[in-house]
């Protein structure tokens, strides 16, 4: 798929960007930038910083903004301003759109992501906390629909593509994980880990929330539940591997033992765009080629569960099915932004998700409305132990 011909006429698209302040909205409008009259951006979601969507306005002229609430600052340029999760809403279900980028941070995801599916909008999904929440709804819910989730997530692009509408022969998925920042550190050194520390990760320029889950390695675990809903794999077939050179982004192994793997310089860029103009491969934003010789290092290493307890916690819990994985998200949250406040330590994130996930009765086949109301109530009793 993809033979890289980009005539004007092939794959522009209507296209919102919901999170269009945070790191990958960033992003992926730096990949417009250089698709030029390739996109027309609809609309352009942001949070609280008004200064830089007010900049994303004057410059992508979108007709609808959303702003996580009112704010007398924010200069829309005359169009149509929404707020807050209804804004969202408002505009995830606007059929003017061919595609969402869905790249706001957290819970928050779900429910926009909800609305394109029922509307018929094929989604660009960075947000991997909506498939961990509720990822049997929303892949049941797209496949009637008829709605194409294009992986933003750097893994699930590389997996995307090695498998490249093969899924049948493959026998197994290789997700790679950078390790984070404490990949050569002791669990002593960890449990004392300051939040700039945690944040201070060695390959990406990433959100806070994402950055936390990269320290502790609940990242990968995400991403084997996101790879599980996306590709339909059993969790025996979801492998990980350390790499902490992140040149290799995940690899498909097929039925015949042969190994397909992506490999790239590290950059958000290129899956943005992947998932944005599938199946098409245009230059695009692409600024320089990997360079297998001038490679000095190219490590791969068994991942430590001990020292990383986070990813074999989201095995188990990805197993269970049902309700723990939304479970293990929720608590997972709001443990990471109890961290970013300082009132626990970094390890404490894994106790405290684990005592809650033992805790948790899981339901299994929920509805929606169940999911928000576990989701609900973990977080509330989440709270609950910092206070
Ligand atoms: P950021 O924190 O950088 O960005 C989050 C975005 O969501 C911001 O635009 C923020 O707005 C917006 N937002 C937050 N709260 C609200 C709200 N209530 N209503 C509307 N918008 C809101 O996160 P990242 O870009 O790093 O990550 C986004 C998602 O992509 C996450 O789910 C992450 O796991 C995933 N991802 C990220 C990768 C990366 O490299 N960054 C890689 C792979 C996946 P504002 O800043 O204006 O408040
Ligand atoms: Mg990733």
């Amino acid at each position: 798929i993809g033979t890289g011909d980009w005539s004007s006429d092939v794959c522009s698209s209507d296209l919102s960007i919901i999170g269009s302040t945070g790191s990958i909205g960033t992003q992926s409008l730096e990949v417009i930038e250089k698709l030029q009259d390739k996109f027309e951006i609809i609309a352009l979601a942001g949070g609280s910083n008004v200064e830089l969507l007010n900049k994303q306005i004057a410059k992508f002229k979108p007709k609808y903004v959303c702003l996580g609430k009112p704010d007398e600052r924010l200069d829309a340029k005359g169009a149509k301003t929404f707020y807050g999760d209804d804004g969202l809403q408002e505009i995830c279900s606007n059929k003017e759109n061919d595609i969402i980028l869905v790249a706001v941070s957290g819970k928050i995801g779900l429910k926009p992501t909800l609305s394109a599916i029922e509307n018929g909008i094929d989604i660009a999904l960075a947000n991997k906390e909506t498939l961990v929440m509720a990822g049997d709804i929303v892949m049941k819910k797209a496949k009637e629909a008829g709605v194409k989730i294009l992986p933003v997530d750097s893994e699930h692009s590389a997996i995307f593509q090695c498998i490249n509408g093969a899924l049948e022969k493959v026998d197994r998925l290789i997700i790679t994980a950078s390790g984070g920042p404490f990949l050569h550190k002791s669990i002593d050194e960890i449990k004392k880990a300051t939040v700039e520390q945690a944040l201070a990760h060695p390959r990406w320029n990433m959100g806070r929330k994402i950055t936390v889950d990269s320290a502790t390695l609940m990242n990968k675990g995400l991403e084997i539940i996101e790879a599980h809903h996306l590709f339909d794999m059993d969790y025996d077939r979801i492998k990980v591997v350390v790499h902490p050179q992140s040149y290799v982004h995940s690899a498909v192994e097929f039925k015949d033992g042969s190994i397909i793997a992506q490999i790239g310089v590290p950059s958000m860029h290129i899956p943005i765009q992947y998932a944005i103009c599938y199946p098409e491969r245009p230059a695009g934003i692409k600024s320089r080629s990997f360079s297998f010789a001038d490679v000095a290092e190219f490590d791969f290493l068994k991942p430590d569960f001990e020292k990383f307890p986070c990813m074999n916690l989201a095995y188990e819990a990805g197993r269970t099915g049902g309700s723990a994985t939304t479970c293990m998200n929720a608590a997972n949250e709001e443990a990471v932004y109890a961290f970013l406040d300082g009132k626990i330590t970094l390890y404490d994130i894994y106790t405290t998700v684990e005592k809650i996930y033992r805790q948790h009765k899981v339901v299994q086949n929920p509805d929606i409305d169940e999911i928000f109301a576990i989701d609900k109530e973990i977080r509330q009793k989440t709270r609950e132990l910092f206070n």
